[in-house]
């Protein structure tokens, strides 16, 4: 069985990681096509953001922070 790996690279820094998918699990198959791009398994702390860009935890919390302090931490 070949393995099925996620190439994942963060925006920002440019760091690459692979994560390993579990084959029976999260991939989708639709009409016999598999769908690759599926990310709803990043690794953890990494995060995707609406416009689609994957952030590495590093990023993720200079972001969330970026965010915050630009839009105000209000709800
Ligand atoms: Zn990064």
């Amino acid at each position: 069985m070949r393995e099925k790996r996620l190439y994942v690279e963060c925006d920002r820094c440019h760091t690459a990681i692979t994560v390993k998918q579990d084959p029976e699990g999260s991939s989708s198959v639709v009409n016999g096509i598999h769908l690759p791009d599926r990310y709803e398994d990043l690794p953890e702390g990494w995060v995707r953001t609406e416009d689609r860009r994957d952030l590495c935890p590093d990023c993720a919390k200079k972001f969330e922070q970026t965010m915050k302090s630009f839009y105000g931490d209000r709800k």
